[in-house]
């Protein structure tokens, strides 16, 4: 374990990895052993039990990519003969040179993020594709690395969301437009200081109003919300930047989406406790997942219980 924290890669990779060989990785087969009723099957093949060793070596989505890096010959004779995933990645970092060690991590990490966006996002970019970003990605931190040694950057945005602060709570919002059925939608999701879920509430309406509208319905359904649940020091979440920048200026927009901004402008100053942040869309997810799933229910809709569309990435984030 100590030569894994040495390793010359990105921190979220370390963690990645270091997730991956104390079994902490939320594969299907491991929520539905923790009771959260899903399928255990693999999202890409649904042909076998989702587990660690099928993610990243047995099932034929994971071959593509290794095939895909041109580290796969280095390492297929310790693979062929292993008999589970912590030890093979063990006997990986005994026996390979660093640079090579590297190489299976920004893959394992690869094919992680290409699972991850099968199941929750549009589904998964081809693996040449998958490889070549993961590789620019590992190339970018390498020279942002050789910068800082010389002068000292800002530190690189984080991606992952994060737990409020010990006592306060977090309120992610986001919207989603139903191009096919002239539908939007929108969602937001309280968790408290320890990254637990504590409700959640998505609602839809008709019409295709512009993005930023959409968002701003949104942002005015969750401070109202919030407002009844008499809540202290919530910071609402959102990775609409456009509609966070016309909220702070004082520019007016008459229009339905400027009546929405000064509504919210009016309910904020009331409620000096409720706060608002703009955060990444990666670090939006439980939002976003949330918000595409909100046609399925009635038009305003609370969970009192995490839904299950959820569960894995609020689990996820709680790590
Ligand atoms: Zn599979």
């Amino acid at each position: 374990m100590k030569k894994l924290w040495a390793l010359p890669i990105p921190h979220n990779m370390k963690i990645f990895l270091w997730r991956l060989l104390r079994d902490c990785l939320p594969s299907r087969q491991r929520l539905q052993q923790k009771g959260v009723p899903c399928t255990s099957l693999c999202p890409h093949c649904e042909a076998a039990q989702e587990n660690n060793w099928h993610i990243f070596f047995g099932c034929q989505e994971a071959q593509t990519v290794w095939q895909a890096t041109g580290i796969w010959q280095h390492i297929k004779s310790l693979v062929d003969v292993g008999e589970g995933i912590v030890e093979v990645i063990f006997s990986l970092l005994g026996s390979i040179s660093q640079s090579h060690i590297v190489e299976v991590v920004v893959t394992l990490s690869c094919i992680w993020r290409r699972r991850n966006a099968k199941v929750w996002d549009q589904g998964a970019p081809p693996s040449g594709v998958a490889t070549s970003q993961a590789k620019q990605y590992f190339r970018d931190w390498q020279a942002a690395q050789a910068r800082s040694s010389t002068q000292r950057t800002p530190p690189v945005h984080d991606l992952q969301w994060k737990k409020p602060h010990a006592g306060t709570f977090t309120c992610n919002i986001d919207a989603a437009l139903f191009q096919d059925s002239s539908y939007f939608g929108y969602s937001m999701c309280i968790r408290n200081d320890h990254g637990q879920f504590l409700t959640a509430k998505t609602g839809w309406a008709h019409g295709l109003p512009p993005v930023h509208e959409a968002e701003a319905t949104a942002l005015l359904t969750a401070i109202q919300w919030i407002v009844t649940l008499s809540l202290t020091h919530v910071t609402i979440e959102s990775d609409c930047k456009s509609v966070l920048d016309a909220l702070s200026g004082t520019q007016s927009h008459h229009s339905e989406y400027g009546s929405l901004l000064n509504k919210c402008r009016g309910l904020l100053h009331n409620h000096p406790n409720l706060s608002l942040k703009f955060i990444p869309r990666q670090a939006n997810r439980v939002a976003h997942c949330l918000a595409r799933v909100s046609r399925c229910y009635a038009s305003s809709h609370i969970f009192e219980f995490i839904p299950s569309c959820i569960a894995p990435i609020i689990l996820n984030e709680m790590t």
